[in-house]
């Protein structure tokens, strides 16, 4: 059976296929096939820019694409940030449920009003929007996943049951997304310290981690719980609702 290149630079390389980026040269990502073989990975690159009028105020969208991949993902200013040091950010992946279906199982779509609006009040700041859906196993898998929870599992065995690590999700694009936009330091919007780790190791200053907790309620109680107990994220230590 014919299979591409895998060696060349930007090849196709399958999204199912579980990607573990390193780097051994400041701009050179590679990647390590189940093959063995090592796979160099395109930077994602930028496309084009536009306004995008909100309830919040008026942002620019500037929309980058994942030559290996073939993910698009978006970045959202909101004035002035280039050469800025301690920009407000909020690195939010995709959560289709959440963001758009007005889902009450977790906390997502909240936390994405929320960051719009504290950044439209401060005057300036950063949304990252990653395209990696259900903490990166795709919204087919999150739906089998919740089908997996309704039955009782929580989402950290949910997504073991069906063969997924508990959290898939890869930063590396940030960091060229944040170099593009002259971004220099940022204060990052999260409850999640691995989070916050990886983008640093990646060599992007975090000055500071800003909770965003919101969106709780009856029915993300359990997810919420299990986020705080077994994926370390730091809930209950804010004043927010
Ligand atoms: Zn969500």
């Amino acid at each position: 059976m014919a299979s591409p290149d895998l060696q060349a630079p930007g090849a196709f390389v399958n999204t199912k296929m579980r990607i573990s980026r390193f780097s051994v040269q400041p701009d050179c990502w590679y990647t390590s096939l189940s093959n063995g073989k090592e796979h160099f990975l395109m930077p994602v690159q930028f496309v084009a820019s536009c306004e995008l009028p909100t309830q919040f105020g008026k942002f620019i969208m500037h929309g980058f694409e994942d030559p290996d991949t073939g993910q698009e993902h978006v970045a959202l200013t909101f004035g002035s940030v280039a050469n800025q040091s301690g920009v407000l950010c909020r690195v939010h992946s995709e959560c289709l449920t959440g963001d758009c279906l007005f889902s009450m199982r977790c906390d997502c779509g909240s936390q994405l009003q929320t960051a719009m609006q504290r950044i439209s009040e401060q005057g300036a700041g950063v949304l990252l929007y990653l395209r990696q859906e259900g903490r990166g196993i795709g919204l087919i898998n999150k739906i089998r996943a919740y089908q997996l929870q309704d039955a009782g599992a929580d989402t950290v065995e949910a997504n073991e049951r069906l063969g997924f690590d508990a959290d898939l999700r890869d930063y590396t694009m940030c960091r060229n997304m944040f170099a593009h936009l002259q971004v220099g330091s940022v204060r990052l919007m999260t409850n999640n310290p691995v989070k916050v780790n990886a983008l640093t190791k990646l060599g992007i200053d975090v000055q500071d981690r800003m909770p965003i907790e919101t969106g709780h309620n009856d029915h993300n109680d359990r997810y919420l719980k299990t986020k705080a107990g077994k994926l370390g994220h730091l809930l209950g230590q804010s004043t927010g609702s």
